[in-house]
């Protein structure tokens, strides 16, 4: 098998790293990773310049593009053959609810689901990574799972996992994503040249997080996995927004 691995912590992550040395077991991988963090860089082509990669005393590939540069540039011309799996992460927090609209680590395996191609999203709880052993373990039981039993059809699964030792990760549940409330308001301040300038808050706290959600699920020290799709078309409106097109 060969896995195509990303990241948007950016290619020294110790997220990705953990998470190579866990695929390493089912065959050939392949790491194209952002060279900067790019936490929040959703689903972002750079278009303005052209792109480069190279190569880091580790091995892994880098690219001075977003994540979803890398599994674009990976997937359309650098790679000789189609990966059989396209994983992302493990990234250093979590990707739950809204998060998934802003996320890279969702954006880099959402690229390979766009190619057709099944491909998971990993991102561990509470920032920090600890237990990111255990993280990793889970990850390649999922991986283990695929190779097993293998799913029909591209898939985009977007896993969250508590941070608790491997032996308290009791369970992996299906989820849906839940909400969160409004973000946090953008954080005004003065630079030291004197201008205004902007740090966007911090996300909303969980607002819709009763049972079946992620949030509910990872609060309960369980692991999540939400399967996840792009159409974003609002079928329960279409009726209302002919209509009103009519009138
Ligand atoms: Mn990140």
């Amino acid at each position: 098998m060969h896995i195509l691995i990303s990241n948007d912590d950016g290619y020294l992550a110790s997220g990705l790293v953990a998470l190579v040395e866990a695929m390493r077991r089912f065959g050939e991988v392949t790491v194209v990773a952002p060279e900067q963090n790019c936490s929040g860089a959703s689903n972002s082509l750079t278009l303005n310049r052209p792109l480069t990669v190279q190569k880091g005393s580790n091995g892994y590939l880098y690219m001075n593009g977003t994540p979803t540069d890398c599994v674009h540039v990976a997937l359309t011309g650098l790679l000789d053959h189609l990966p059989d799996l396209v994983v992302s992460g493990i990234n250093n927090g979590q990707n739950m609810g809204d998060d998934t609209i802003y996320s890279g680590t969702v954006a880099a395996a959402m690229e390979g689901y766009l190619f057709g191609l099944p491909s998971i999203a990993f991102s561990h709880v509470d920032k920090g990574h600890a237990h990111l052993e255990a993280a990793a373990h889970l990850a390649a039981d999922l991986v283990a799972r695929f190779v097993e039993h293998r799913l029909a059809g591209p898939f985009l699964l977007n896993v969250n996992i508590p941070n608790l030792p491997y032996d308290q990760l009791r369970e992996i549940r299906c989820t849906r994503l839940g909400k969160r409330h409004q973000a946090e308001p953008v954080i005004r301040e003065t630079s030291p040249r004197g201008e205004t300038i902007y740090w966007v808050g911090s996300a909303g706290e969980a607002r819709l997080a009763g049972p079946g959600t992620d949030f509910h699920a990872v609060a309960s020290g369980l692991v999540s996995i939400t399967p996840l799709q792009i159409d974003l078309t609002h079928v329960e409106q279409l009726g209302t927004i002919s209509d009103w097109l009519r009138a």
